[in-house]
């Protein structure tokens, strides 16, 4: 099978279009969560995220915030601004479809799928090679995805020790999956690696493989929305340098 992995969309509609576009046909798609917060579109995001065939969702810290299981006050200033507008701009059915979404760490196959970790699936980031190699013992299968950092990333355990380190990935160059890694494909809406390219990845199940990927999108338009919708400016460059 192949599957389209991304996570962190942040209702930036434009980039979410385009890497579908890139993907291409796929098999199945995995969500790895935070449809809203930030971005101008988190209807226009909502409803084509339920327009996708096979697809697996599963809730972010923010989707948590915006349908009020979670207090917006344990998001920073200008996050929780983006979330106080889309609470209000979100129709009642796209609010029930992100309410729907699970927010607990999912197996499927030979993958854990989560969030943010598999010890913490909603706050906890992956950055470095200490909070990874804490991380390695709370999945059983030989890979884990997880998004949340925005960063497009690999973590790798050796077998032999306990030993964890970081690949350097580069878009389109395939990975052999092998026990045990973490891996991120990085953010649909907001990367933070300094690429503003949208990112994502596409797992393919049988060859065992890994490919990260990125794809252009036109961002003047996005941060145009946010400016027209009264976001944070913040949200409006960050876009478009990638951090
Ligand atoms: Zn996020």
């Amino acid at each position: 099978m192949r599957i389209l992995v991304m996570s962190d969309i942040h209702a930036n509609y434009t980039a979410l279009q385009a890497v579908l576009k890139d993907a291409g046909a796929v098999d199945e798609t995995w969500c790895l969560g935070d449809l809203v917060g930030y971005g101008p579109d988190p209807n226009a995001v909502v409803e084509e995220i339920q327009e996708i065939k096979n697809l697996t969702c599963l809730m972010g810290n923010h989707d948590v915030g915006v349908v009020g299981r979670m207090s917006l006050e344990t998001f920073n200033g200008e996050a929780k601004r983006s979330l106080m507008h889309h609470e209000k701009v979100l129709t009642a059915s796209n609010m029930d479809f992100i309410r729907s979404l699970p927010s607990k760490t999912k197996t499927r196959g030979e993958a854990t799928i989560t969030h943010g970790s598999p010890r913490d699936p909603l706050w906890e980031y992956i950055l470095n090679t200490l909070t990874a190699r804490l991380n390695f013992d709370h999945f059983d299968t030989p890979w884990c995805f997880v998004g949340h950092s925005h960063i497009q990333s690999v973590f790798v355990k050796e077998e032999t020790s306990d030993r964890v380190t970081v690949e350097q990935t580069k878009p389109d160059e395939m990975i052999s999956l092998r026990p045990k890694l973490i891996l991120n494909p990085g953010s649909v809406g907001q990367p933070r690696d300094r690429d503003p390219r949208a990112a994502y990845a596409i797992y393919d199940t049988e060859a065992r493989t890994w490919t990260p990927k990125r794809v252009e999108y036109n961002i003047a338009e996005v941060q145009q929305r946010i400016r027209e919708a009264g976001l944070p400016e913040k949200h409006a460059v960050r876009i478009g340098e990638g951090w």
